[in-house]
């Protein structure tokens, strides 16, 4: 991570380099600030300054051999500590943030300003509790205890360093005192309300305040956007860059659902062979969860349709693309063939789950779609 790929804050960046520059790097450091603000971001970019072995004034180089390895978050000299729990794949007794390494730096090169649940969602455990337990104190010992390194520091990053049980924090005491030499301990935190007082005085605190509309605004953007647009999200994410990249998803794939459910439906109505095929071949191109979460969206219009059908004035909690359709659509539907439209897409999604063949559901669920369309408009 570069600095200048991380959002605002610009003024903490520039006491970080000057840090460096002044050779007064405390040996431990913490930043703190609320969810979306990006203090994981900057506190990879500041481990990364202090690898780069050819450091600029504002930034790293981007492309020596340290930089490289930090593009991937592989640097042997970069310790990264972060909250888990057991998992379908890794339910031994003793586990620790190592064997969790490939999803992290996956979901983290994804999103850097991702959430604890954003995590916890990517190992499948969001309904469970992430936590740095004493396996992973254990291990920053142990890896700490080894003399030779290459950079000039070694970093220890604990992220959401306040998920960190009591018998780990203990165990990190005495080294957070007095680490070896050119090591650093970088955590990153959103709050520091239930941390252990002992920790909070080892270290050296820096605050990050929220990003501002505009600065979230202008990170969204790609420049062809509309400006209006992103600044309603900007608003509604309230200086949290990760919430504004979620809506923003959300819009986009709500707006991509509607506007395959309406192709659909239209080529169910008229049973459009060649038009199904189409559709089918795109629905096969989707990823397994993506054909689920398209099926999902399906459901949620149909209930909408049929909401909007005996309850008009729910008109006002649709969005300006679904109105139109789902006015002209609502013709078509009664509780009855809404009924079995429901369960067809849901049986759908059920056997998509279990890896049944796409190509196949998706046709048996046109047909299925088609036959209760054309029964109502028979009636
Ligand atoms: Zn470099």
């Amino acid at each position: 991570m570069l600095f200048s790929q991380v959002v605002g804050q610009s003024e903490l960046k520039k006491k970080l380099r000057d840090s460096v520059m002044n050779s007064r790097v405390a040996h431990a450091q913490m930043l703190v600030g609320p969810v979306g603000s990006g203090s994981l971001p900057l506190a990879l970019a500041f481990a990364q300054y202090l690898a780069c072995t050819n450091r600029g004034e504002t930034d790293s180089c981007g492309k020596c051999a340290a930089c490289v390895r930090y593009a991937k978050l592989e640097h042997p000299d970069l310790q990264l500590i972060f909250p888990k729990n057991k998992t379908a794949k890794i339910d031994h007794k003793n586990f620790s943030s190592k064997d969790f390494l490939p999803e992290w730096r996956k979901a983290v090169l994804g999103n850097p300003y991702l959430s604890l649940n954003d995590w916890l969602k990517e190992l499948g455990i969001d309904n469970k509790q992430g936590a740095i337990n004493v396996d992973d104190s254990r291990e920053v010992l142990q890896n700490l205890s080894y003399k030779a390194y290459e950079a000039d520091y070694r970093v220890v990053l604990i992220w959401l360093a306040e998920h960190m049980n009591a018998s780990a924090a203990n165990k990190l005491l005495k080294i957070l005192e007095e680490p070896p030499e050119r090591t650093v301990f970088l955590m990153v935190a959103e709050s520091t309300e239930n941390m252990l007082q002992t920790i909070l005085s080892r270290v050296q605190m820096h605050r990050l305040g929220r990003l501002s509309e505009k600065e979230i605004s202008e990170a969204l953007s790609t420049g062809s956007d509309d400006g209006e647009q992103m600044e309603k999200l900007a608003h509604l994410a309230d200086g949290d860059l990760n919430l504004a990249k979620n809506l923003l998803e959300d819009q986009a794939s709500i707006s991509a659902s509607i506007n395959f459910f309406i192709r659909w439906m239209r080529a169910c109505f008229v049973l459009n062979l060649e038009i199904l095929q189409e559709l089918n071949e795109e629905f096969n191109a989707l990823g397994r969860e993506q054909q689920k979460a398209l099926l999902a969206q399906s459901e949620t219009i149909l209930r909408k349709v049929l909401m909007y059908r005996t309850l008009p004035e729910t008109k006002t909690k649709l969005l300006k693309e679904e109105l139109e359709f789902i006015h002209k659509f609502s013709r078509f539907i009664q509780v009855e063939n809404t009924a079995s439209m429901l369960e067809a897409l849901n049986e759908a999604h059920y056997h998509i789950e279990r890896n049944a063949n796409a190509r196949i559901t998706f046709a048996d669920l046109s047909f299925q779609m088609s036959d209760s369309l054309m029964s109502q408009a028979m009636n």
